[in-house]
């Protein structure tokens, strides 16, 4: 059944729209507000706070006053409020599913599946909070003892995407709250309502004032430098482009920095002659249109053999001919929006070019007219070597199919781009599987499957696409730092 227009006001009037400070909710400095639209019309949703330099300096400031205790909570109870935030975003899945697809765009259903994505990371993170180990070793020359312990690394400044507003979100919160940092969060402009009923999930919880602050805000940059060029900061944790990721770096240089960088990806997607096609084309749907491709994992182009490369083509052109498009509150919609108009002509110029230089669309190939940003879904075949989306991230619905002759070429192909961060390998040979996935240069592999995220593996990229882990046993290790002692005996 569709969604009503009631429900939609239900849901947003439930979402704070001020800053969370110190356990306050507070209306930026300024007195100013920016407005949250609906991608799918245009149309404003929303006004929540517009943070100013000051509100960020208060942020740090509420972060600072709490981390010493926060950092001597019980482990057990930091975990415990992790596990109450887990159950009651799982609680109030439906509403909080409505709030995402309304900012963001992406279809209910796939708003469900990041929702139930996000709350897990707590729920892994509630379980390691209390596994915080160190070590004990006799000196290898029997004289004196070794001792680690793993403390909480400080004050932390998060910064989060559009594309997965609540699980980049938790994937950062989850471990710091874990492992006793406080942190300062600053979600994405665009989509700033998640995170805010994220937060106000937490302090139902019970994670005292100050743990956590949250800043939203429309002028990004002098928000954020006020924050990183602070010395009371001890970590910078951020999921976005790898242009903006490398300028954060750089900022970080002053105060030497932990940094966490989850950036950009150009994920090859390689179909061996030996694969199972209708396997490879259902894990290609996956790992192409999920979040309407707007995804850092997102199978960017299709190295597919050529013995199996028109079939691959065909029947994936068949699947996305089916995929409804429309606004994500509709039924039977399986593609929503781009998240603005800029992104949906950079897909169109994108997608031009590619045609421009000989490739032909075996469906798709255009922008919908009229109010929202949507993009046709995609099949590319005949795409050219110079094409610029083979080097560039599409971030839309688009799949561009390329032929490959032997193993080698296909390795190559995979890691000829600046990125690193995923590879989704389609191959029955045990062997072959092993030869390449070795090859590839990348953070992660998704063999014989379209989809790679989990709370419990390590997640991350390599070369332009960051470093860093998020999820997984390495998780929390971001948020720890190992401190050493040498005991006399
Ligand atoms: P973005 O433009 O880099 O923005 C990401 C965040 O950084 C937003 O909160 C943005 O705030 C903020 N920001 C932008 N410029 C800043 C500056 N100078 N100083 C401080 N903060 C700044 O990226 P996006 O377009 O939102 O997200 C898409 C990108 O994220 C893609 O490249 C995608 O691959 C990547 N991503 C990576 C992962 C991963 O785990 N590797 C996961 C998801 C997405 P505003 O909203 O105010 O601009």
């Amino acid at each position: 059944m569709s969604i009503t227009a009631s429900q939609e006001q239900a849901a947003l009037e439930a979402v704070p729209t001020r800053l969370l400070i110190a356990g306050e909710w507070r209306d930026a400095g300024g007195g100013e507000t920016l407005t949250v639209e609906d991608p799918a019309t245009g149309e404003s949703l929303a006004e929540v706070a517009d943070a100013t330099p000051d509100d960020a300096t208060a942020a740090l400031d509420a972060c600072c006053a709490v981390q010493a205790e926060w950092a001597a909570h019980p482990p057990r109870e930091r975990g415990e409020i992790l596990r109450r935030a887990w159950e009651k975003i799982t609680e109030r899945a439906d509403e909080l599913a409505l709030v995402m697809t309304l900012e963001m765009g992406k279809p209910i259903a796939e708003s469900k599946a990041e929702i139930a994505y996000a709350a897990e990371f707590f729920r892994w993170f509630a379980e390691e909070a209390v596994r915080i180990e160190g070590r004990f070793a006799t000196a290898p020359n029997g004289q004196g003892r070794l001792i680690t312990m793993r403390q909480p690394v400080g004050p932390c400044y998060a910064i989060t995407p559009w594309n997965f507003p609540m699980a980049m979100g938790t994937r950062k919160i989850g471990p710091a709250v874990a492992a006793g940092c406080t942190m300062v969060i600053k979600p994405a402009q665009q989509t700033p309502l998640s995170m805010l009923a994220l937060a106000q999930i937490l302090e139902e919880a019970g994670l005292p004032a100050g743990v956590l602050n949250v800043l939203t805000s429309s002028s990004s940059s002098e928000v954020s430098k006020p924050i990183i060029g602070d010395p009371r900061l001890r970590k910078l944790t951020f999921t976005g482009s790898t242009e903006v990721g490398r300028k954060l770096v750089e900022q970080s240089a002053a105060g030497l920095l932990r940094t966490s960088m989850e950036l950009g990806g150009n994920a090859p997607f390689l179909v061996f002659a030996d694969a199972d096609v209708d396997a490879a084309v259902e894990g290609a749907v996956i790992a192409k249109m999920r979040n309407m491709g707007e995804a850092c994992t997102a199978a960017n182009r299709f190295h597919v053999a050529e013995r199996v490369q028109d079939e691959f083509a065909e029947k994936l052109a068949a699947k996305l001919r089916d995929m409804k498009v429309g606004r994500g509150t509709e039924d039977g919609v399986k593609v929503g929006p781009l998240i603005d108009g800029t992104q949906r002509d950079k897909v169109d110029e994108l997608v031009r070019d590619a045609l421009g230089k000989g490739a032909q669309a075996v469906v798709g190939g255009t922008a919908r007219d009229g109010a929202g940003y949507f993009y046709e879904p995609t099949v590319l075949a005949g795409v050219k070597d110079d094409a610029r989306l083979l080097k560039e991230e599409i971030f839309g619905p688009v799949a561009p199919v390329i032929g490959f002759d032997e193993e080698e070429a296909a390795i190559a192909a995979g890691n000829d781009t600046e990125y690193g961060l995923v590879a989704y390998v389609y191959t029955s040979d045990v062997k072959r599987a092993f030869r390449v996935i070795e090859g590839l240069e990348t953070g992660m592999v998704g063999l014989n499957q379209g989809l790679v995220s989990n709370p419990a593996a390590p997640f991350g990229g390599v070369k332009a696409s960051g470093f860093g882990r998020e999820g997984g046993k390495e998780g929390i290790g971001e948020y720890l730092e190992t401190k050493y002692v040498a005991m006399a005996t």
